[in-house]
């Protein structure tokens, strides 16, 4: 089986040529005096991802997941009462990791295909007069649904309940792929991960912290050593690493930041919204549907899409992958084998999206779908003539 073919799940992504080669490093000492000129800009640089000026940087050696336990456990201690709505499998996931640090968690049921519900956040911000919950938890880009959150209405809901709860997002699959304005928004803690919009390997929890979230660890009680902040910033202070660094990976985020900023978020940005629709015509000219309940949820890094009555998402994935050798995204939780996902984040061109519809196709006419061969290419490539990309030939 070929590795030239892209992958359409939503992360890992695919690693470009040029972030393969800027990791494929031989073992460097990360006491030396170099490693601060490597690390520091990196750190600095991501800043500028998150949108952040007062917000500091720190990483840690793990997925997403990680990124999660380290915000909750360096300003939360035991009992503290957080707030999230659950409407996918990542929020889900999110709020079963509070549980188990033993945080009560109210929970805010939601249909899978919605997101955050920034009135009812508003409504039980506005009865808490006790100031008992500690902080809002929201998913940005729900990955098992396709679904985008607005962060600034959940800000906006928070400051006319006049609450101070802090904000943590989880952006694992929406940072560097789609907007994110962590100091507009007015988020604490913002967490993600080196394997999707960064287009690199996993193994690196990215945050975004305020001043505020870093004066909650003062009183935090929830134990943590490998993820403690203080321990982090106080190496990161002189360029240093509290323990070994994932070197390559550091390497690979100082090449990916420099693919970003040559390409221009803005250009980032409306290129996965181009890459998306171009998908979503083709999902409507299939006749499908997309899990996402309404356009303005629609996320630009991910759809989720619902397959025909009768039908198997699993078999379909599957039959993409054993005849085709391309993977897509399965459908997770409440969503297996009643949608896939394609994945449209990171590094990825026209022509390769183009390709991966065909692919689906191919993979739908296989267990007869209902679904008219080349109708879905059609759609993205119509879409694609008129909106032509402006081509930056060093991302791809
Ligand atoms: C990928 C992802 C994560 C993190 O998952 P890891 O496998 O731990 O990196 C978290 N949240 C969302 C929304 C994601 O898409």
């Amino acid at each position: 089986m070929s590795d030239q073919n892209p992958v359409f799940i939503p992360g890992p992504t695919n690693i470009p040529d040029r972030l393969r080669a800027a990791m494929h490093v031989q073992t460097r000492d990360h006491r030396a005096p170099d490693f601060v000129e490597t690390f520091a800009p990196v750190l600095e640089d991501t800043k500028k991802v998150f949108d952040t000026r007062d917000g500091t940087v720190i990483t840690f050696p793990a997925s997403g997941t990680g990124g999660w336990e380290a915000a909750i456990c360096n300003t939360l201690s035991p009992g503290d009462k957080v707030l999230v709505a659950r409407y996918g499998m990542f929020s889900h996931r999110w709020i079963d990791l509070c549980q188990r640090h033993q945080l009560e968690v109210q929970i805010i049921e939601c249909s899978w295909g919605s997101g955050a519900p920034a009135d009812k956040f508003e409504a039980i911000l506005t009865t808490d007069k006790a100031h008992d919950i500690k902080a809002v938890l929201v998913t940005h880009n729900e990955t098992a649904t396709g679904v985008k959150s607005d962060i600034a209405a959940v800000r906006s809901a928070m400051d006319a309940a006049s609450h101070p709860a802090m904000l943590f997002v989880d952006c694992v699959s929406s940072l560097a792929s789609m907007e994110f304005h962590m100091d507009a928004w007015g988020v604490d803690i913002a967490v993600s991960g080196s394997q999707k919009g960064f287009m690199l390997a996993t193994g690196m929890a990215i945050l975004g912290v305020s001043p505020k979230a870093l004066a909650a660890m003062e009183d935090a009680k929830l134990s943590r050593t490998f993820f403690d902040f203080r321990d982090m910033m106080g190496a990161n202070a002189s360029g240093g690493f509290p323990y070994t660094p994932p070197l390559q990976l550091i390497y690979g985020m100082r090449e990916s930041l420099k693919m970003l900023f040559e390409e221009g978020l803005e250009n980032v940005y409306a290129r996965h919204f181009r890459l998306a629709e171009g998908v979503r015509r083709a999902v409507d000219a299939w006749g499908l549907k997309l899990v996402a309940d309404t356009p303005d949820l629609y996320s630009d890094t991910v759809s989720a899409i619902y397959v025909p009555e009768g039908f198997d998402s699993n078999a379909l994935t599957d039959q993409a992958f054993n005849a085709y050798g391309v993977s897509f995204g399965i459908g997770l939780g409440e969503m297996n084998g009643k949608a896939f996902r394609i994945g449209h984040l990171g590094s990825l061109t026209d022509v390769m999206v183009l390709s991966g519809l065909a692919t689906i196709e191919m993979a739908m006419a296989d267990l007869e779908y209902p679904v008219e061969l080349g109708s879905g290419v059609a759609a993205a490539q119509d879409y694609f003539r008129r909106h032509r990309a402006a081509l930056v030939r060093s991302a791809a």
